[in-house]
């Protein structure tokens, strides 16, 4: 069985993670602090905060700024559940907007959607590609819809305007105009979960990049003690000589990083862009080649003038089908012992989103992309050989239902 996406470990990783082990210090310490700042370096930013999950940095953003009942949050319909899930716990209401057919957020259907609640909009990087980010933050700018706004916290009066927030649990890597993701809005927040690109088994990193007159040194200083219960020192620096007294400023959460899994990061980012996103080009470009010359295939836009993927996921779609007809070719692969998957069941389509009120036959593009869509594996140990089974399953599944 060709599996779907299991994380690259070898003897480095499994070095880095014993020597971390062996030091005696295992929880947030000197390790995690140096991945924050191989992530702000990489990104070419200059604050990182390293966390337990993409999920947890994106809340703990939306509670930094005072996201409550009766706010709204932009999000794409298509994504994972993570990017809604966040919004409902600050008790505030996710309004979900259409995707255009490069399965990003389509930025005219952000305009039409922002009310004088909207407080975010969280854009999402799917399969890694990032989204149209200079008209975004141009958008947010625009004078009528900067006299929308009402402020109701100093953070929100500070900045004066929503916040782009964005999801890049698939973009690390990825470039927009010569940028990095990271630096390309006001916070960004990737994911370091097991199946992403740059894993630490779990974890995430907020990446600030706020505009004056905020100061993403002091608020870097701010979310590492809310990251952990509103404690003004963290376990690593009460273990100093003399330095056990500690306070708390407000009731913090509990989502900080470990060393332990830091230790696992340290040793992906360095070798990141020369190993790994250069596989995962080398994957995309057979996958491409291969399906470009048959009609009934899309392939995916993963670069373009101004945009470079982070390659994350392989979207390939098929012209004319049915979701039906979509199921039938995945079992068919999965018969070729082959693991695809799809990216992602549009949220109005999960039961606790549908009984919410948000209906499928309002996205359609999103359910367009869904119901033909096939993500076919990408890794760094999948093989050229591999990858020519993959290409041999999927041609055979689909002659065997197109028949
Ligand atoms: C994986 C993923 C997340 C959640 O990441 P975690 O680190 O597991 O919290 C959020 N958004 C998208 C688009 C994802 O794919």
């Amino acid at each position: 069985m060709i599996p779907f996406s299991p994380p690259r470990i070898d003897d480095k990783t499994i070095e880095e993670v014993t020597a971390a082990l062996r030091s005696g210090w295992i929880t947030t310490g000197p390790r995690v602090k140096r991945l924050e700042e191989m992530v702000a370096q990489y990104c070419g930013i200059s604050h990182v905060v390293c966390v337990n999950s993409n999920s947890a940095g994106l809340e703990l953003m939306l509670r930094w700024y005072g996201v409550k009942e009766g706010d709204e949050v932009i999000i794409p319909a298509y994504t994972y559940t993570a990017t809604a899930n966040v919004v409902v716990h600050c008790g505030a209401t996710p309004v979900m907007v259409d995707v255009k057919d490069d399965f990003n957020i389509d930025v005219e259907k952000i305009r039409k959607a922002i009310t004088d609640r909207t407080k975010v909009i969280i854009p999402v990087d799917i399969a890694g590609y990032p989204c149209d980010y200079e008209e975004i933050n141009k958008l947010v700018r625009t004078p009528e819809i900067v006299k929308l706004f009402q402020s109701e916290t100093e953070e929100q009066q500070q900045l004066g305007r929503i916040l782009v927030l964005s999801d890049a649990a698939h973009s690390i890597g990825a470039y927009y105009r010569g940028k990095h993701t990271g630096g390309l809005t006001d916070v960004t927040v990737f994911s370091f979960h097991a199946v992403k690109n740059l894993t630490t088994a779990e974890g995430g990193a907020i990446c600030l990049n706020l505009p004056a007159p905020f100061d993403n040194g002091e608020l870097y200083k701010l979310l590492k003690t809310k990251s952990l219960h509103g404690q003004s020192k963290d376990a690593f620096s009460k273990m100093q000589i003399g330095n056990w007294r500690y306070d708390v400023l407000e009731a913090g959460y509990k989502c900080n990083m470990t060393d332990i899994l830091a230790a696992i990061g340290i040793v992906e980012l360095a070798r990141y862009d020369s190993e790994m996103l250069k596989r995962r080009k080398e994957i995309f470009d057979a996958y491409s080649q291969a399906f470009s010359d048959e009609a009934c295939y899309q392939v995916p836009v993963y670069e373009t003038k101004e945009k470079v993927s982070s390659y994350h996921v392989y979207p390939l779609r098929i012209k004319g089908i049915t979701e039906v007809q979509r199921d039938e070719i995945m079992q068919h692969i999965f018969e070729s012992e082959v693991a695809v998957n799809v990216h992602f069941i549009p949220l109005p389509m999960l039961s606790y989103y549908k009984n919410r009120g948000y209906q499928i036959a309002h996205y359609p593009v999103a359910y367009d992309n869904f119901s033909r869509e096939i993500s076919l594996p990408v890794y760094y140990d999948l093989t050229p050989e591999m990858v020519q089974m993959v290409i041999v399953a999927v041609k055979k599944a689909v002659a065997q239902v197109m028949k």
